[in-house]
């Protein structure tokens, strides 16, 4: 979608520190890091957030959970937090689908 960040990122228009990357998803280390790991995993479609899975896409949320489960265990990760922002309220700055995932020492409280 043209304007959007996380498509230039998926097209490499835009340079990003790669994690992982199949078919359908892509990781990369978020530009701003709020612990000390922070990585997003992301659909190469663009989806606008959580509020825009269906039944058609559910499948992609599933296979991009199992890669977060992968990439845990690969970064050794015992702990770590997935978030989703869905909606400029919630803090969405970027209008596709992305999950954060924050690890690495003790993590505040959810708001
Ligand atoms: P949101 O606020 O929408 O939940 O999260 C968007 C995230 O994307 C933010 O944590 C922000 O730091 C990250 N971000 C925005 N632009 C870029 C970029 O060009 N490259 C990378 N790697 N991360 C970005
Ligand atoms: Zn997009």
């Amino acid at each position: 979608m043209a304007n959007c960040v996380f498509c230039k990122i998926v097209a490499g228009e835009i340079p990003s520190k790669k994690i992982y990357e199949d078919e359908s998803v892509l990781a990369f280390y978020d530009i701003e890091p709020q612990a000390p790991v922070h990585f997003l995993v992301i659909p190469k479609d663009h989806i606008e957030n959580a509020g825009c899975v269906t039944s058609q896409n559910s499948k992609l949320i599933a296979h991009i959970f199992e890669i977060i489960s992968k990439l845990a265990d690969e970064l050794k990760l015992k702990s770590f937090r997935v978030v989703t922002n869905s909606g400029t309220d919630a803090g969405q700055t970027v209008f596709h689908l992305h999950f954060h995932v924050l690890a690495g020492g003790v993590l505040g409280a959810m708001a």
